[in-house]
Formats: C-alpha cells, structure tokens, sequence
C-alpha cells in the first residue's frame, strides 16, 4: 500500500500549522493514520525542509519499520495512543500557539462562553495536567482529556486536536486557538457568562445540518 497520500497531507498540514500561527520553530508535530499504523513528522526537523523520506511510519506500539533515515517526533507516543483509543481518528495534530498555550498555563478548562465550542465536541475544551513532554504520561492524559472531543490543551505546554481527516484537525485546532485568545480577552473583564447546557445541545443540533451537509454533497 502507497503512503505517499497520507505523506503529502503532513507535509502541507506541518507547513499550515507555522502559517496560520498553530506553532513556531520545531515545536509541534503532525501524523495521520497509515494502514494499522501511522506516518508522523521527524523529531525537531524544520517544516520548511521536509521531504516525503523524512515523515517516520511506524506501527501503533513505537515499531519504527526499518531503513527510514529520522528519529520520529518525541511525542509519538501520544499520537500512537490517540490511534488506539480512538479508531475514527485519521489525523493528529499538536502545537504549541500563544492563546491554547497561554490558557494552558494557567491550567484552565477553556468553558462554553462562545458557541463555536461546540466544534470540539461538547461544553469545553478540557486541560490535561502536566507531564513531561513525550512522556507516556503525557500520552494517558492527553487521551483522557480528548474523551468525546476533538481538541484540548495541555498543561504548562500546547494544544492537541484530532479529526477523522487532515482538514479537521486543522479546522479545530484552528478554532481551539481563536477560542483561547478570546478567552484572554475576556479574563481580565472578569468570568465571562456562558451558554447553558441547552443552548448547547441546540448549536450541536444545528451544526449536523450547517455548510454543505444539506446538499447530499
Ligand atoms: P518533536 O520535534 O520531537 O516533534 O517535538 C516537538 C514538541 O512539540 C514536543 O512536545
Ligand atoms: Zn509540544
């Protein structure tokens, strides 16, 4: 079976998460689901310099196949445990932006004070507690705190979002970021109202029929 799909979709997804401000210098790292494994960008390799023989695949226990020139991202572990606790996930996505960073030291669940929450998931966007980088640790909490979302923040470290394809763990992670900012902004105005459980499960409601759903596209 070709990789070379699933190749290109981290190449050009590495390279969007440093231009819509997603990370920065080599922090962050994008895989997407390869057959019973996954393909993941090298560890500490600038986006701007990845060649197709750089990406790592590897099976879902850390077996790295054999002959591949780069060390994977440290952080594969946590990828790998996304792909076995979630079988719909296809793409994952981590970085380290100011806003999801910035809420994630301080610890914070990000709550539902703007309806876009939703694209997560559910009524927020939860924080894992610290671990250390690359950490199987990390990879445990990292799954926890994604239980029925999309996206979370980690402690003292970044943001983590997943989709069942490239475009929408860019997509929520993306939101995850504008999320966070608004949250900054609205700190120092004091604990912003939130919308209740019910208005909630409407939006939920309204997103199954939103875009193009309804054209049987
Ligand atoms: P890698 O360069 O090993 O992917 O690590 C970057 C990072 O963000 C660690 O959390
Ligand atoms: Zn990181």
């Amino acid at each position: 079976m070709s990789d070379r799909m699933e190749r290109d979709q981290i190449i050009d997804a590495a390279r969007r998460t440093v231009a819509l401000g997603l990370t920065h210098g080599t922090s962050g790292n994008v895989s997407a689901r390869v057959g019973d494994g996954m393909a993941i960008t090298p560890s500490g390799l600038d986006y701007g310099l990845l060649e197709r023989e750089d990406l790592v695949v590897m099976d879902l226990d850390g077996t790295v196949a054999a002959g591949q020139p780069r060390v994977p991202s440290s952080e594969w572990r946590m990828h790998a445990a996304i792909y076995r606790a979630r079988p719909e996930v296809r793409a994952v996505v981590h970085g380290h932006s100011p806003a999801a960073t910035a809420v994630a030291c301080f610890g914070r669940d990000i709550p539902p004070f703007h309806y876009m929450i939703a694209v997560a998931g559910g009524d927020s966007i939860r924080c894992a507690p610290y671990a250390p980088f690359g950490s199987d640790a990390l990879a445990a909490l990292a799954v926890e705190a994604l239980t029925d979302r999309w996206a979370c923040l980690l402690a003292h470290h970044g943001l983590l979002a997943a989709g069942t394809t490239m475009d929408q763990a860019l997509a929520v992670a993306s939101e995850t970021e504008f999320l966070a900012d608004l949250f900054l902004r609205l700190l120092p105005l004091g604990e912003p109202r939130l919308l209740s459980a019910g208005q909630l499960a409407d939006v939920l409601e309204r997103f199954r029929h939103y875009g193009q759903r309804g054209r049987g596209a």
